[in-house]
């Protein structure tokens, strides 16, 4: 049984998921690009002739999550997302528990042999947890932290693989970016994808607050924000607040969100009702494709 196709806004979901352990590619008008499902050629590939330089779809599949989204994924508290270039596929966050993300990673059909990075947010367990069961995989992607990471974390990771500290905004690879260290508290930084229709944005928890992840992700690569998804970290605040952040982003520019994880019910509701069909409320196996606009 292959998955549905699906055109999702908040609230507004027309195709249920399958359960058949694939993830469900989602977009979000207006959107003027193309959906595929898992294992079939978006049919861009088809038009890319006919624009001068071409940057292929990039895949965002949410593997790690405590909302459901395909029923027979294991959900729980944490986050991770696998971003698929076409050159290169990166890991961002890891979820709190190695066993749940390396059976939710088999279940959508990804090898952790072929993560070529892995990007941690911050030093909260929920998003590193899972680092330790990939790595003993015997998987040695390259793995991207906060230069303020403790040593304790840092040196048993040298110990497996390659370690990057980031301070400043770094190019893990072609077209994907981390913001470097934002926030004073709990630092965290967030993963910054090029991508032909604008940058998307991922954030684990947002800590520093998601407004400011938003504002250092543009100053650190520029240009448009075509979606914010991830962790906003909103679970007490208030309706001011978050009315308020719903605001700056619609200064920021920020076209499209799809908030999961610490996100919070009245945030999550809250973004829906103001981005409607820009909105989806994300949950574990979602996948987003984000394909040059034509
Ligand atoms: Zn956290
Ligand atoms: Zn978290």
């Amino acid at each position: 049984m292959s998955a549905g196709l699906l055109v999702l806004g908040c609230g507004v979901s027309s195709v249920a998921p399958t359960g058949s352990g694939k993830a469900v590619a989602v977009t979000m008008a207006p959107v003027s690009t193309e959906v595929s499902t898992l294992g079939v050629e978006p049919t861009y590939a088809a038009q890319a002739t006919a624009l001068v330089e071409v940057i292929g779809p990039v895949t965002f599949t949410i593997v790690y999550d405590n909302n459901t989204y395909v029923p027979s994924l294991r959900t729980d508290w944490g986050f991770s997302c696998v971003v698929e270039t076409g050159d290169a596929v990166v890991l961002f966050d890891t979820g709190g528990n190695g066993t749940i993300l390396l059976d939710n990673m088999e279940e959508l059909g990804f090898d952790p042999q072929v993560i070529d990075a892995v990007v941690l947010s911050h030093i909260h367990g929920d998003h590193t947890g899972g680092l330790k069961g990939l790595l003993d995989t015997g998987a040695r992607p390259v793995v991207y932290v906060p230069a303020s990471f403790p040593e304790s974390f840092k040196a048993p990771v040298r110990v497996q693989t390659e370690l990057v500290e980031a301070t400043d905004p770094v190019e893990v690879l072609p077209g994907v970016h981390t913001t470097g260290e934002v926030g004073s508290s709990i630092v965290e930084q967030a993963l910054v994808v090029e991508t032909g229709a604008g940058l998307v944005v991922v954030t684990g928890c947002a800590h520093p607050g998601v407004v400011e992840m938003v504002r250092r992700a543009k100053a650190a690569v520029g240009g448009e924000v075509r979606l914010v998804m991830g962790g906003f970290h909103l679970g007490g605040a208030g309706r001011d607040q978050i009315e308020a952040i719903i605001a700056d982003f619609r200064e920021l520019g920020v076209q499209q969100v799809a908030p999961c994880h610490c996100t919070g019910d009245l945030a999550r509701q809250m973004f829906a009702e103001a981005y409607v069909d820009d909105c989806t409320l994300a949950g574990v196996g979602q996948q987003f494709v984000i394909a040059p606009s034509q």
